[in-house]
Formats: C-alpha cells, sequence, structure tokens
C-alpha cells in the first residue's frame, strides 16, 4: 500500500491510493459543551436533501446521545472492536505530543482501518476493514435518547451521588455528526466502480450517481457509517456539503461561500464551517487568523473524531467538560484533557472566538481581535478570573467585514410603552 501521511496520527499510513490534496479543505468545529440535542440541523438537512421515496431511513446529520446512542445503532463500538480484535491491546498512542515534531497528539502505534485490513480475514474485494449494518440498525436514528450512564455499565439509571465538576458520574452527551469529507476517504478507497472521488478545490467527497452501482463497499467501508444505501435507485448517496453553498453559487449567498443548512440552522450556536488551506502534505497550513485554524491549532480546544480509524477526518470536536476521560480520550485522543483545560479556563483571544459561531450564515475567512475593558473580576471554582469586553471581527472570502461582536452580549431594554406586550 502506499504511504501517506496523518498529521492526525504523528505518522505516515498506509492507504489504498497515493496522497492527493486539495487545494482548500472543507472543514468544520462543533462544541459538544453547547448542543442542545433539539435536531433542527437534522431536520434541515432532511428537508434539504433526503425527503424522496427511498431516502425514508437516510439522515445524513444526526444527533445522538452517547454513549448508548448510535445512527446506525453501536456503530463505533463494532468498529473499534474490529479493530482491537484485529490487533488486540495494541491500540495505543505513545510520543508526549509535539507541534514541532508535526506530532500534535503525539504518536499512534495502533492500526487504522487501512492497515488492519491487510492483516485480517476479510473478502479479497475489501480494502478496508469495515462492516456491513443490517436494516435494522438503521431503523432508529434517536435510540436511547437522554439515556445517560448511572455507574459503569448501567444505562437509563442515576447514579447514587450527586454530581459536580470536573466530572459527573451520571452523565451522557449529545453528538451531532454528518460526513467527515475525510483527507483519506474509507468510503473513496472502497469503491471498485471509482464513483466515489474528492474534489480537488474544496475537498467534499461526492459520489457520481451515474458511475455507482450500489455495491455497497463504501457503506461497508466508512467508519463513520456516513454513506447510505438508496434501495428503489439501487445507488449509494451520501452528504454532499451542500456544496452550492460552499461554492457562493446557492442564489442566497450573494456570490459568497456559505456554511452548510445544518450549520447555518444550528439552534445552540455549537457549529462553524470553513475552508481550510493545506500544505503539500496534507497538514493544514499556517493561517493563525483563520477560526479554524486557531482552534485546531493554536487553542487546540477542537479534537478530530475517533483519529484512530486514520481517515484523517475532518470534523472536529470540542469535548464535552463533564464526561469521564477515559471515554473521551477514546473518542477524540490524547489531546482531551488539555482541551478541557482550555475550554474551561479561556484566555481573553479564545472567549473571544468563540462568540464567532453563528452570527453569521457567510463562512469566516479571517478574524481579528480587538482589546476591548475590563468588565468582570471574581473567582470561579477558586480561580481568579477577569472579564473584559473584547470585540471579535469577521472577513469573508473577499476580505470585507462580515460582522463584529463582543465578549459581552448587548443587552437591550424595552421601552416602558411597550413591556408586558406582545
Ligand atoms: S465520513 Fe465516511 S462517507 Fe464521509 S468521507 Fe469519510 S469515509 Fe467517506
Ligand atoms: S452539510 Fe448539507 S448535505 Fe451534509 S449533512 Fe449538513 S445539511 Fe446535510
Ligand atoms: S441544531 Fe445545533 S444545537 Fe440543535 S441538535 Fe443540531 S447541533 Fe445540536
Amino acid at each position: 500500500m502506499p504511504q501517506v501521511n496523518n498529521w492526525q496520527l504523528g505518522r505516515d499510513m498506509g492507504y489504498v491510493y497515493d496522497a492527493k490534496y486539495p487545494a482548500r479543505q472543507f472543514a468544520f468545529v462543533f462544541n459538544i459543551n453547547r448542543c442542545i440535542a433539539c435536531q433542527t440541523c437534522t431536520m434541515a438537512c432532511k428537508s434539504t436533501w433526503t425527503f424522496s421515496k427511498g431516502q425514508e431511513h437516510m439522515w445524513w446529520a444526526n444527533v445522538e446521545s452517547k454513549p448508548y446512542g448510535g445512527y446506525p445503532q453501536s456503530w463505533d463500538a463494532k468498529i473499534l472492536r474490529m479493530l482491537e480484535e484485529a490487533n488486540p491491546g495494541e491500540q495505543r498512542w505513545s510520543e508526549p505530543a509535539s507541534a514541532d515534531n508535526g506530532q500534535p497528539y503525539g504518536q499512534y502505534d495502533g492500526q487504522t482501518i487501512f492497515e488492519a485490513a491487510e492483516q485480517t480475514l476479510t473478502p479479497d474485494s475489501a480494502r478496508v476493514l469495515g462492516y456491513l449494518p443490517p436494516d435494522e440498525e438503521w431503523n432508529s436514528p434517536n435510540i436511547y435518547e437522554d439515556n445517560p450512564v448511572g455507574g459503569r455499565g448501567v444505562r437509563d439509571r442515576l447514579h447514587e451521588t450527586g454530581e459536580q465538576l470536573p466530572i459527573h458520574n451520571t452523565w451522557f452527551f449529545y453528538l451531532a455528526r454528518i460526513c467527515n469529507h475525510c483527507s483519506y476517504p474509507a468510503c473513496l478507497a472502497a469503491c471498485p466502480r471509482k464513483a466515489i472521488y474528492k474534489r480537488p478545490e474544496d475537498g467534499i467527497v461526492l459520489i457520481d450517481q451515474e458511475q455507482c452501482r450500489g455495491y455497497r463497499k463504501c457503506v461497508e467501508a466508512c467508519p463513520y457509517k456516513k454513506a447510505m444505501y438508496r434501495g428503489n435507485t439501487r445507488t449509494t448517496e451520501k452528504c454532499i456539503a451542500c456544496y452550492p453553498r460552499v461554492e457562493g453559487t446557492d442564489p442566497e449567498s450573494d456570490g459568497q461561500p456559505m456554511e452548510t443548512r445544518c450549520m447555518a440552522s444550528c439552534i445552540g450556536q455549537i457549529r462553524m464551517q470553513g475552508l481550510v488551506q493545506l500544505n503539500d502534505d496534507g497538514s493544514w497550513a499556517e493561517d493563525r487568523q483563520n477560526p479554524l485554524y486557531y482552534l485546531v491549532h493554536v487553542a487546540k480546544v477542537a479534537l478530530p473524531l475517533y483519529p484512530q480509524l486514520g481517515t484523517q477526518p475532518n470534523g472536529y470536536y470540542i469535548p464535552p467538560r463533564w464526561v469521564p476521560r477515559p471515554y473521551l480520550r477514546q473518542m477524540f485522543g490524547p489531546g482531551v484533557d488539555e482541551a478541557i483545560e482550555r475550554y474551561v479556563n479561556p484566555d481573553r483571544e479564545l472567549l473571544a472566538v468563540l462568540q464567532l459561531f453563528r452570527r453569521s450564515n457567510k463562512i469566516i475567512f479571517r478574524y481579528e481581535f480587538e482589546e476591548g475593558p475590563q468588565v468582570y473580576e471574581g473567582t470561579l471554582r477558586g480561580r481568579p478570573v477577569t472579564l473584559y469586553n473584547d470585540t471579535v471581527i469577521a472577513f469573508g472570502s473577499d476580505g470585507n467585514e462580515l460582522f463584529r461582536t463582543t465578549v459581552e452580549e448587548p443587552l437591550h431594554v424595552r421601552p416602558e410603552q411597550h413591556a408586558n406586550s406582545i
């Protein structure tokens, strides 16, 4: 297998094809701490792209309650178990994190789904370790919603003791998911028809419906289970990253790149999506004032979902701060503790950048930070805290200002004549 650089794993890895990278890459950050599982994102995608006959079971955007929920059911537990069985006891990270060595999360020494496939008994045609979920596992996208863990392995019961940060004994959280438009897509690697391609201009991964014959190799291979088979057309479909919006060709976009439907509709303001510049080896080119670059590579509060699978996913998550760390480390890698520490005790710039989420539907390409006056001084969980009303300014693809906003939300007092009126 050709070797490619996987910067999330801090090493080269085997992939089915030679490395090839787009000019810019579609990427996003979801802040799990803010998601309220309103499912507005889910319905925004459904009502735009998957409302037709044969698509009833398809939820390109979904929000599942972790740890018990999953769409399809138990998708992550199943692929993690397969990897463990392929490489027992060795699915580990080593080497301390070092951005200078190109290993921001350390080095992953275990096997990816591409590497494990070479050594595991699978059909000759299988290029990626995976499985095909049976139909019934796609049927209940919201299964176990709000079911907490009440003690190890106990579902849907409250733990006997009360809860207090930093970690809750009774816990669950909402994991919002779409296709990760991976840098090394497993779906693309597995397709014997070469019907799946990654667009050179923005890294969006699409399935050519003319070429697809519905063999479902991509459904089997995608570890995130974001390629979905449609029985009445006998083809597979997947999230298309709302590409007319990202291109700026959507009638509503005024010619400027616009965030996708599921991003723009997010009630909890947890989502930010953009386009990031890449180096020749597929790592992110330094772009200090791009908010996604800042959150992933400077503040390091946003982490990839299951990086150990090896697809180099382009979806990043700010981990939920109340959840037991071993669970989060398995899900987001070794950067979890540092990410939560920084999120819980943000510096002035991070607090300002977090205000950029969902103030505009246009993609933010650059931000500026302006210091403001001190507005609060006190202590929080024993630590001194000082708050400033700093300003953050967002700029679009044409370099013009999209909006500016402050850390303190503006307060509007309703005039007396409108009090208690609707
Ligand atoms: S998440 Fe799955 S469907 Fe999407 S690009 Fe990655 S491997 Fe393909
Ligand atoms: S990016 Fe667009 S197509 Fe993809 S899940 Fe979101 S709304 Fe659906
Ligand atoms: S719209 Fe936003 S807050 Fe609501 S479920 Fe989706 S990601 Fe969570």
